[in-house]
């Protein structure tokens, strides 16, 4: 289970489906996504204040679930994109706060320091990202297992 927002880790735990089943209950991470959430938070403090809001990951066990077609395996992690303001709070790619130019180095640093295979995401200006469903106040990033 990925740490819940140690101290200085560069990231905070959010989780869009907290209240279903329980508070937490989607941070259970492969191996190879704890290595990456806890790589790329570490690069990304070295240039950024602002800490990464990470959200639904996998349940314990890869339980299949309503809510997500994948976040079985522990190598799908949803991430907030930044904001403007630096508030750790939700964010749309169309809203004001959206900080465009800060999310895509986010993910930039997520694609250099992770065996990123995929993202997921609306805001079209950021390269590499593909449009999904849903996916327009996080993106959805895939690792090679
Ligand atoms: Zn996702």
């Amino acid at each position: 289970m990925l740490p819940q927002g140690p101290m200085d880790s560069g990231y905070y735990v959010y989780g869009l489906l907290y209240k279903k089943p329980a508070h937490g209950a989607y941070q259970y991470a492969h191996p190879i996504m704890m290595t990456a959430v806890l790589r790329v938070a570490l690069e990304w403090q070295a240039i950024d204040r602002r800490r990464i809001g990470i959200g639904d990951i996998s349940l314990a066990g890869g339980v299949q679930t309503p809510d997500h077609d994948s976040h079985k395996n522990g190598l799908q992690v949803d991430v907030r994109p930044l904001r403007k303001d630096g508030l750790e709070e939700p964010v749309c790619w169309w809203d004001r706060e959206y900080d465009r130019e800060g999310t895509a180095k986010l993910i930039e640093v997520f694609r250099t320091f992770a065996p990123v295979t995929g993202v997921l995401f609306n805001d079209s200006d950021i390269p590499f990202v593909k449009k999904a469903k849903g996916h327009d106040n996080h993106f959805h990033v895939e690792l090679r297992g």
